[in-house]
């Protein structure tokens, strides 16, 4: 029983040694092995850390506060939270007013 305990904290010691010795690529395959486990499963993980703080996404259509043309947010000239414009023109024609 004594050899058996020994064996086991011999197999502990070089387990940690190679923990330690491989730390950066175990860290890259449990990386790994979770971006594909979200990739299978979009609801799991962490989502939010590449999404732009701005309300509306990319493709979102948005409504110019001075003309009423809808456009694409990312094309959109965006003055706050909730107020988009569709071009310079629009602008200056808000600020005219
Ligand atoms: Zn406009």
């Amino acid at each position: 029983m004594r050899e058996f305990a020994f064996i086991l904290v011999v197999v502990l010691i070089l387990l940690a040694i190679t923990a330690v010795r491989y730390r950066k690529q175990i860290s890259g395959v449990i990386g790994f092995v979770r971006m594909i486990r979200d990739a299978a499963d979009p609801s799991r993980g962490p989502k939010a850390i590449n999404q732009p703080a701005a309300p509306a996404t990319a493709k979102e259509l948005v409504h110019c506060a001075a003309c009423g043309t809808w456009v694409p947010s990312d094309r959109a000239i965006r003055f706050d939270a909730k107020t988009y414009y569709c071009s310079k023109e629009c602008v200056k024609t808000a600020m005219a007013n």
